[in-house]
């Protein structure tokens, strides 16, 4: 189903004469395969979200293993240290995956190494103070955290996933969009194909006429924030307050159906404008006929039976 609806909006872009260039999605496999193979034209991006999230899940496992304690300070940076990474590569995958397989010096407190090829290579960061080099808890070259360290980050998957994270895409915005649409088509709710359909439409409209929008600012002009404090990282932190949203599409939208409806020359009975409902949709999911009531009563009875 996702690969077909994928491909469905793809064609429709397409045929509607959208140039696409690039494509962002997260890591499925039939998606990478049908791009690979039905469209090497476009690049095709991996989010670096679903990628960094995967990692930190399994780091955090492996730094839970006895052995590999060790690890555990070493978790966030080293996510942030790919998000960097991919965000500060210039497009260049053979500089992205340079920037982050270097961190395997860095944890070991080595800033400053030879490359195979001979080449001087050094860390990003600013020089250490001795007393930053003295205090933090680098890890021992022959440590087993290290080692299991080293199989995460050289991981032959990862590393050829890095070639497609270049372009530092991600699809938050879709994200954003998505939560929007909840708004209109909620999921525990049933609609009728032509009633999504036009719930749908309106979840775009609302969307583009809010997206976008510039952080709010203070009376002095300066700009707002409010401080949250997610699940995830458990650590309070400052997210931008942005401009309150308008819906002034909605007016525009009841302006133009009045509009038509005064408009003698449309015809108000037009067949194509009538909704069409699909007669077969069934009445439950389940997989086995339904049963006689009164049989099921009895049974339900029977079940609580105590005598
Ligand atoms: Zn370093």
């Amino acid at each position: 189903m996702e690969k077909l609806g994928f491909q469905r909006c793809l064609d429709r872009l397409l045929q509607a004469g959208v140039r696409v260039d690039v494509i962002t999605t997260d890591r499925s496999p039939s998606i990478r395969k049908f791009m690979r193979e039905q469209y090497p034209g476009i690049q095709h991006q991996f989010d670096p979200w679903h990628v960094v999230k995967g990692l930190k899940k399994k780091l955090t496992v492996a730094a839970n293993i006895k052995k590999n304690t060790d690890l555990q300070p070493w978790l966030k940076s080293i996510t942030n240290h790919l998000w960097w990474c991919c965000q500060t590569c210039g497009g260049d995958a053979t500089e992205l995956k340079r920037r982050w397989t270097s961190i395997l010096h860095h944890v070991c407190g080595i800033h400053r190494w030879e490359d195979d090829d001979g080449v001087e290579r050094t860390c990003y960061h600013q020089d250490l103070t001795e007393e930053q080099q003295k205090r933090k808890r680098w890890l021992q070259e022959d440590s087993a955290a290290f080692k299991t360290l080293s199989e995460h980050i050289l991981n032959k998957n990862l590393l050829k996933d890095l070639n497609q994270m270049t372009l530092f895409q991600h699809t938050g915005a879709l994200e954003v969009y998505h939560s929007s649409m909840l708004k209109y088509t909620q999921k525990r709710l049933h609609f009728f194909y032509s009633f999504m359909k036009a719930r749908t439409l309106l979840s775009v409209m609302d969307h583009n006429e809010n997206v976008g929008r510039e952080q709010a600012t203070t009376s002095e002009g300066n700009p707002r924030f409010k401080l949250v404090y997610p699940k995830q990282s458990k650590k309070w932190v400052a997210r931008k307050i942005y401009e309150p949203t308008t819906q002034t599409f909605r007016t525009d939208l009841v302006e133009r159906v009045l509009e038509r409806r005064m408009d003698p020359t449309v015809k108000l009975k037009d067949p194509s404008s009538s909704v069409q409902q699909p007669s077969t949709i069934p009445a439950n999911i389940a997989a086995i006929p339904r049963p006689d009531k009164d049989q099921a009563i009895e049974e339900h009875v029977s079940r609580f039976d105590t005598r």
